[in-house]
């Protein structure tokens, strides 16, 4: 469904008056906005349309944040898919992608960062450090990793409760769920113990954050009823104990019920009828039945209300007033608890900032405690990050190939580009024989790194990359028509005018999608272009073989190793 907005609405000066006003802020300076930035106008529209379709303000987003592209790795939409980083490209499901082999977290949040992680690589140095130092000590410290993943599998999704809290949709067993969360995100600090941490597992949530939250969790325990309804509307919601008039209605109601119940064997004694009975339905309230047989001995006091096969119904002055003592307790308990739960959700919203800072915290750790466990599971090593651009690694394996084949048949493969090799590698070799594996396995130990993960490999130095480019020649040019071919040469084009001399470019089979002779001259082309104008790190799968014969310094020819054996051929997927 796509909603279109007239132009005018992205006015930058109004869009900036109406965030000021929305974050209570003179200017969006504090949030490292420009006036008039070009990001504002689509922030604001985004937020109205949120509050919009969500018919609430949503107060718990307190900040806008600015996306600096310098901090992160560029990956563009076609990288990101031809990388299977979310999802696979033959069915569109995040079977078989990245996020699935790597997913280890046990929370809604802790997934949502691993998505966010993915997505958005880092680029500083020292960043990346401090991810790998703190996988790193939960990869070496088992009982402690163990002991954080147990206890985060009791963490809800803390984000989306608070989120219902701050806007007025969280009903009772919300409050309740966002209160154990709360508790179990408490029961994982504690596991940290009193050594100092490294920066993903120490330093959050803050002293103070933490603490309000502790004290969210005393005061929904206080307040909220063991089993509440879901309803405002039925009562049940608040414990006794809280207030006064409630408790006091409470006893009412139940003594009404015991005065019910006095009254009955008063009647049973005083007429004789021994199978009587008091009822009570919605239409006519609180009755007294008598069967067929013992309407005779039915005292003049009684008023029938309602006949039926098997007896009839009465009602009396003193059963009629009795009713109203009781439901007239009954509305004022409903009314008065859903007042009092109304003031309490509202009171909790002053702890919306520290609950979001835990949720945070949480989320980070999780990430973190499943990069740890991935690792261990799948025999990762820590990558050494380097200025330099180059690339080294030892026996490095496709994290999502080598989880789809039976243990221990994937080939790892080594490979050097940059450094004192050349960072141009042309991989030749026929279909099938594991190109792009090894193309692809590159680029993700690569992205891998720069997201503070450990990698698929039994060492691997990784030179900082400021973008990382994956490109997938054309396939089936005939059935899908000359547009593919179009793509291929405007996504080539791309590369060619944003690649720098840090990037990793990564293509395979580029100019596939045309004639033979057209094809050879592309993917020539393309090579002496990104070789002599851009120099950067670049793998390069054709089946062309005459770019064998480019013979460039910056360039080293690699194939995948084929064996023919008595007329079979057999792939060994071993680059060399
Ligand atoms: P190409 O790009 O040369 O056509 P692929 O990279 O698509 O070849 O690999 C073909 C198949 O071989 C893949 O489906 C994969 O399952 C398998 N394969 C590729 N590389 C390896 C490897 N290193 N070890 C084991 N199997 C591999």
């Amino acid at each position: 469904l796509l909603e279109k907005r007239p132009d005018w609405s992205f006015d930058p000066e109004k869009a900036e008056e109406y965030l000021a006003r929305r974050f209570g802020t003179a200017t969006l300076k504090g949030f490292g906005f420009a006036s008039q930035a070009p990001e504002l106008a689509p922030a604001a529209i985004l937020l109205e349309y949120l509050d919009d379709t969500a018919k609430a303000k949503s107060p718990h987003i307190r900040a806008l944040l600015p996306y600096d592209a310098s901090k992160f790795l560029a990956l563009d939409e076609a990288t990101r898919r031809n990388l299977e980083l979310l999802r696979n490209l033959s069915t569109g499901s995040d079977k078989d992608s990245l996020v699935q082999v790597l997913d280890r977290t046990r929370t809604a949040g802790g997934y949502r960062r691993l998505r966010a992680w993915i997505l958005q690589p880092l680029k500083d140095k020292a960043e990346i450090e401090a991810r790998l130092d703190s996988v790193e000590h939960l990869y070496r410290n088992q009982l402690l990793l163990q002991e954080i993943r147990t206890r985060l599998a009791s963490v809800l999704d803390t984000e989306r409760l608070a989120a219902r809290l701050a806007m007025d949709k969280a009903h009772a067993k919300d409050i309740l769920a966002l209160r154990d969360s709360l508790r179990a995100s408490l029961s994982v600090l504690k596991v940290r113990g009193a050594e100092s941490l490294p920066p993903y597992l120490g330093s959050a949530p803050s002293p103070e954050a933490a603490l309000a939250c502790e004290e969210a969790v005393a005061r929904i325990g206080a307040t909220i009823a063991d089993e509440p309804s879901i309803l405002l509307t039925e009562g049940n919601l608040i414990r006794s104990g809280v207030d006064a008039d409630l408790d006091a209605l409470r006893g009412l109601k139940e003594n009404a019920t015991k005065v019910l119940e006095a009254y009955l064997e008063d009647e049973k004694r005083a007429s004789g009828i021994q199978n009587l009975r008091i009822r009570y339905n919605k239409i006519i309230g609180y009755y007294l039945e008598v069967s067929k047989g013992k309407i005779e001995a039915v005292p003049s006091h009684f008023i029938r209300r309602q006949s039926l096969v098997t007896g009839e119904r009465y009602t009396t002055d003193r059963l009629a007033d009795l009713e109203s003592e009781i439901n007239g307790a009954t509305e004022k308990i409903i009314e008065i608890e859903r007042r009092l739960f109304l003031a309490h959700r509202e009171s909790l919203k002053e702890f919306l900032g520290a609950i979001e800072e835990m949720a945070q915290a949480l989320a980070r750790m999780d990430g973190i405690a499943g990069f740890a466990q991935a690792a261990m599971e799948g025999g990762f090593c820590r990558p050494v990050i380097e200025e330099e651009p180059r690339l080294a690694i030892r026996q490095g394996r496709h994290p999502v190939v080598e989880a789809c084949l039976p243990s221990g048949s994937f080939v790892p493969n080594d490979l050097d580009l940059g450094g004192s090799a050349p960072s141009f590698a042309l991989v030749t070799g026929p279909n099938m024989a594991g190109k792009s594996t090894v193309l692809r396995q590159t680029a993700l130990i690569c992205l891998m790194a720069h997201m503070g993960s450990f990698v698929p490999a039994q060492e691997a130095r990784i030179g900082l990359v400021d973008k990382i480019f994956c490109r997938v020649g054309a396939q089936d040019n005939l059935a899908k028509g000359e547009s593919t071919f179009l793509v291929e040469m405007h996504e080539t084009a791309h590369i060619l005018n944003t690649a720098t001399p840090r990037s990793l470019v990564v293509m395979d089979e580029v100019g596939r999608g045309t004639g033979t002779l057209d094809g050879v001259s592309i993917a020539w082309a393309v090579s002496e272009y990104l070789l002599d104008r851009i120099a950067c790190r670049c793998l390069f799968a054709t089946h062309y073989h005459e770019l064998t014969s480019l013979n460039h310094e910056g360039l080293k020819n690699l194939s995948m190793a084929v064996l023919e054996n008595e007329g079979d051929i057999v792939f060994l997927k071993k680059l060399q």
